[in-house]
C-alpha cells in the first residue's frame, strides 16, 4: 500500500426530506447565492423547497449552468458574486452546477487577471468561498470532493481543477430527487459512478486489499441496483442505494494508498470538448478500447475483478480478463450506452490525431497510473473505439 493522507471535510446529510435543512447548515447573516442549471429543478419541486429553506437569508439567484459547465456564463456569475459580495454559494443540481461552482469559488479569490489559468496552470486551490450543494443527479461524486471540469467553448477545451479548499461545506442528498431524472440521465450516472471506480481500481496488482474490496462493493452494488433504477426511479432504496455508491465512488476514500490511472476521463473530456457528447457516454467509448489496449498491464487486475465482480469462473487470466471487458461493455449496452464513437457522430474520422496533438501540445506525455501512456498510444485506443 503506497503512503497516503486522508482528510474529507464534506458534511453529508442523506434521506428523505433532508432539503430543509440547509437553513441550519448556512452561516447565519449570509448573503447567499443559489446557482442551478438549466431549469429542471424548477419542474420536478426541488426549487419550492430551496427557496423555501432559505427564508430570511438574503439570495441572489443565478440559473442558467448548463450540462458541461460553460466558461464564459461562470464569469457572468463571477461578476455578480464580486458586485454583491456574496459570501456563501449554494449549488443546486448535479455535476456540472457543482463543479461550476467550485470554478466560482476558486475563482472568487483568485488574484490572477484571467481566471482561466486556474485550469490552464493546474493551480491548486487551498482557499475558496465557502459553498454546501444540494445534490439532484447521482453521478459524479462532486457533492463529496474536491475536483471540478471546466468547458470552455470557444476552444473546444474541456480541463480539470481541484485542491483541498474546493469540498463542498455540506451536501444534502435525498434520494427523492431521482424520481423526475431521464432514463438517459441515469443511464449516465451509473456509467460516470462505475468508470469512476474503474478509474482507481483498474491499475497494476497492488497490495491494498480493502481498497480492491471497496471499490469491487461499489460496482456490484451499481450492477445490482442498475435494473432497479433504470425500471423505477421512486424505488427510494434502489435510490438511495444508488446515490450513495455514485458519492462513495469519488469521494476519495477508495483512492487512498492505490495508483490511480484516470486516462479514461482525461481522453473522454476530449470527446465532450470536441462533439458534445455526454460525459458519460465518452467513457463508455473509450473503456473497452483502454482495457484491450493495456491488457498485458492490467489483465491481473481484470481478471480479478471479472471473478469477484461478475462471478466469472476461475479460470486462465487472459480468458477471464478478456470476459471481463466484455461483461463490462454489456453491462453499459444493457443501459442502452453505445461504446462506439461511430454511434454519436459521423464526423469521427481524424479525432484520434487532433486528441494526439492536444496532449502533446499540452505536454500530457504519459498518462495512467505508471504515467506510461504516450499522445500516440491515445492516439490508438480513440482509434479503437471508432
Ligand atoms: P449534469 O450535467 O449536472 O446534469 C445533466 C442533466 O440532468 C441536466 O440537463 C440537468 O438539468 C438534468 N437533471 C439534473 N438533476 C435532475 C433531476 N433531479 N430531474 C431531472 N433532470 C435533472 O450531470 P452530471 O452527470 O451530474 O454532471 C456531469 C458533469 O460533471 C460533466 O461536466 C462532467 O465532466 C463532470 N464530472 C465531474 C466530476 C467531479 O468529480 N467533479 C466527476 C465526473 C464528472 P438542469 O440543467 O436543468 O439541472
Ligand atoms: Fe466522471
Amino acid at each position: 500500500m503506497l503512503n497516503f493522507e486522508f482528510q474529507n471535510p464534506t458534511k453529508i446529510i442523506f434521506g428523505r426530506d433532508q432539503i430543509s435543512k440547509i437553513a441550519t447548515e448556512i452561516p447565519q447573516g449570509a448573503k447567499v447565492m443559489m446557482l442551478y442549471g438549466g431549469g429542471s429543478i424548477k419542474a420536478n419541486g426541488i426549487y419550492e423547497q430551496v427557496t423555501k429553506a432559505l427564508e430570511g437569508f438574503e439570495v441572489v439567484e443565478f440559473g442558467g449552468i448548463p450540462a458541461n459547465p460553460e466558461y464564459d456564463i461562470l464569469l457572468e456569475a463571477l461578476r455578480i458574486i464580486k458586485a454583491e459580495k456574496i459570501d456563501f454559494m449554494l449549488a443546486v443540481g448535479g455535476g456540472s452546477v457543482i463543479d461550476g461552482v467550485k470554478f466560482l469559488s476558486a475563482a472568487a479569490l483568485f488574484e490572477g487577471a484571467e481566471p482561466w489559468d486556474i485550469l490552464k496552470n493546474s493551480i491548486r486551490t487551498f482557499r475558496g468561498l465557502p459553498f454546501g450543494t444540494v445534490l439532484t443527479i447521482p453521478a459524479t461524486g462532486s457533492e463529496m470532493n474536491s475536483g471540478a471540469v471546466i468547458t470552455r467553448k470557444t476552444t473546444q477545451e474541456k480541463l480539470s481543477m481541484g485542491g483541498p479548499g474546493l469540498f463542498p461545506i455540506f451536501s444534502i442528498i435525498d434520494p427523492q430527487v431521482i424520481t423526475s431524472i431521464p432514463k438517459r440521465q441515469l443511464a449516465n450516472g451509473i456509467t460516470d459512478a462505475f468508470t469512476h471506480v474503474l478509474e482507481q481500481y483498474m491499475t497494476y496488482p497492488t497490495q491494498a486489499f480493502l481498497q480492491d474490496r471497496f471499490a469491487e462493493s461499489i460496482m456490484q452494488t451499481l450492477i445490482e441496483i442498475a435494473p432497479r433504477v433504470m425500471d423505477n426511479p421512486a424505488d427510494y432504496e434502489a435510490a438511495a442505494n444508488f446515490m450513495w455508491s455514485c458519492t462513495m465512488a469519488l469521494n476519495g476514500l477508495i483512492q487512498k494508498g492505490v495508483p490511480t490511472d484516470w486516462s479514461v476521463h482525461a481522453i473522454g473530456h476530449e470527446l465532450t470538448a470536441l462533439f458534445g457528447i455526454d460525459h458519460a457516454r465518452t467513457l463508455a467509448v473509450i473503456v473497452p478500447s483502454h482495457y484491450r489496449f493495456n491488457f498485458d498491464a492490467k489483465k491481473e487486475k481484470l481478471a480479478q475483478y471479472g471473478k469477484r465482480v461478475w462471478g466469472l469462473a476461475e479460470g486462465d487470466t487472459d480468458a477471464v480478463a478478456k470476459a471481463a471487458i466484455e461483461k463490462t461493455e454489456a453491462f453499459f449496452h444493457s443501459l442502452e450506452i453505445d461504446t462506439a464513437l461511430s454511434a454519436y457522430t459521423d464526423q469521427f474520422e481524424g479525432t484520434a490525431e487532433k486528441i494526439e496533438q492536444r496532449f502533446q501540445e499540452r505536454g500530457w506525455l504519459g498518462l495512467g497510473e505508471h504515467k506510461k501512456l504516450a499522445p500516440a498510444d491515445v492516439a490508438k485506443i480513440v482509434t479503437m473505439s471508432y
